[in-house]
């Protein structure tokens, strides 16, 4: 049996342990949520508010250039390339995943267009719902000439002369399942296809290799293990071979070869700077900055294997001291085949949740019985590990969770 003592070794012992001095969190929370909106870093209160007094108060519109606002799309993309193994020109920081989806999926079918008989927009039933509904919306826009094919099963298999393109989310928000991207790319290649990659799991929660894939297309969120703060700007990622003539959608100025130029004709710029749209969002993308700054230093390989441990450690508390209680993990076992999170299903999992919630355990709760954990390693310890556990187990031996006021639903869960 694992004591909360073996769990401290662990801390004392952890390569990781000094990354949670680079955020602030409450001292009675144990938060199992940074894969739905990531800490607050230590240093981003200071840092908006140097923006915002000095910045925008002292430097005005000379900010623009003095503070290099301007660069910031371009400048966060670099370090974010950083972290998923593409090249320094091949990501930028613009818009919300939502908004990306429809640039790239709307850009990739265009450049599949010319082909007869490629008719098919491949996804998971169980995809994100915002990368069905855009996919939707855009075929509906597009005169509603595309299949929108959901596979439940293996979508490696799915892959055929009628694709046009696939959608896919590397690490599935429910489960927490893990795509090979490497052997998905090869199948698409084979079919005369491509994927468009939703990294918003992935990003900063797992080693991502994008050149070295084979990947071409990604999209990915700011707020969530990156820490850029609640609805921070998210990201794309343009292969460099596709930049030149890859067909944006969205033609703002911003995307332009030269936005000030106030041509009357719209020329994209010929990198990766084509898929910004309107003016950038500076003080959200000066949080963002922050985020990236808690994985200075910090090889994902590193962080990888405490994540691992970190979930393997959770679960196997989880069997010891909550068997009786009705929990199925229904996440994989094997870590080549999950992110950085584990779910479990329960006939109860939303007053539980709550429950948890009340007493500082924070998880969140997903359609239709899945109570959802996730696992950063820059802050959390394998003392949490134990202690979420030990709360968890009184919330179920007490049946606290059957208070009425837990199951009283709020909007967002
Ligand atoms: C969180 C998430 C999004 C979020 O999209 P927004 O436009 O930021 O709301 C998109 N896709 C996936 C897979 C996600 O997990």
């Amino acid at each position: 049996m694992i004591t909360r003592g073996d769990c401290e070794t662990m801390d004392r012992t952890d390569a990781l342990a000094a990354a949670r001095d680079r955020f602030l969190l409450p001292a009675d929370v144990i938060y199992l949520d940074g894969n739905s909106l990531g800490a607050l870093p230590a240093r981003t209160a200071a840092r908006l508010a140097d923006a915002v007094t000095q910045q925008w108060g002292q430097g005005l519109i000379r900010s623009w250039n003095a503070a290099g606002w301007v660069n910031l799309p371009e400048q966060l993309g670099r370090k974010i390339a950083g972290l998923l193994g593409a090249a320094d020109n091949e990501v930028i920081v613009a818009d919300s995943t939502s908004i990306n989806i429809f640039k790239l999926l709307a850009g990739a079918l265009t450049m599949a267009g010319g082909e007869r008989g490629r008719r098919v927009i491949l996804s998971e039933r169980g995809n994100f719902p915002t990368d069905l509904y855009m996919s939707q919306g855009l075929n509906s826009l597009l005169g509603d000439i595309y299949e929108l094919r959901l596979v439940d099963g293996n979508i490696e298999n799915a892959f055929d002369a009628t694709t046009a393109v696939a959608l896919i989310t590397q690490v599935d928000y429910c489960s927490g399942r893990l795509h090979d991207m490497k052997r998905l790319n090869a199948k698409a290649r084979e079919a005369g296809t491509r994927i468009v990659w939703d990294l918003s799991h992935s990003a900063g929660a797992v080693p991502v290799a994008l050149n070295d894939d084979g990947a071409e297309l990604a999209v990915g969120c700011g707020y969530k293990y990156l820490n850029g703060g609640p609805g921070a700007p998210a990201f794309a990622y343009l292969a460099a071979s596709l930049q030149r003539d890859f067909p944006t959608p969205l033609s703002g100025w911003f995307g332009h070869a030269a936005p000030f130029a106030f041509d009357t004709n719209y020329r994209p710029a010929p990198g990766i700077e084509r898929l910004q749209c309107g003016t950038p969002s500076v003080l959200a993308m000066l949080a963002l900055a922050v985020g990236l700054e808690t994985f200075d230093g910090i090889s994902m390989q590193d962080l990888r294997q405490k994540s691992l441990r970190l979930s393997d450690l959770f679960w196997t508390l989880m069997d010891a001291h909550c068997g009786p209680f009705g929990f199925s993990c229904v996440s994989p076992r094997e870590h080549a085949d999950r992110g950085s999170q584990l779910s479990f299903a329960h006939e109860h999992a939303y007053p539980v949740m709550q429950a948890l919630i009340d007493r500082g355990v924070i998880g969140d709760f997903r359609q239709p019985n899945l109570l959802r954990f996730g696992f950063t390693p820059l802050y959390l310890r394998f003392a949490d590990m134990y202690d979420a556990v030990m709360i968890i187990r009184a919330v179920m031996a007490t049946e606290a969770w059957a208070e009425p006021r837990y199951a009283q639903r709020n909007r967002v869960t």
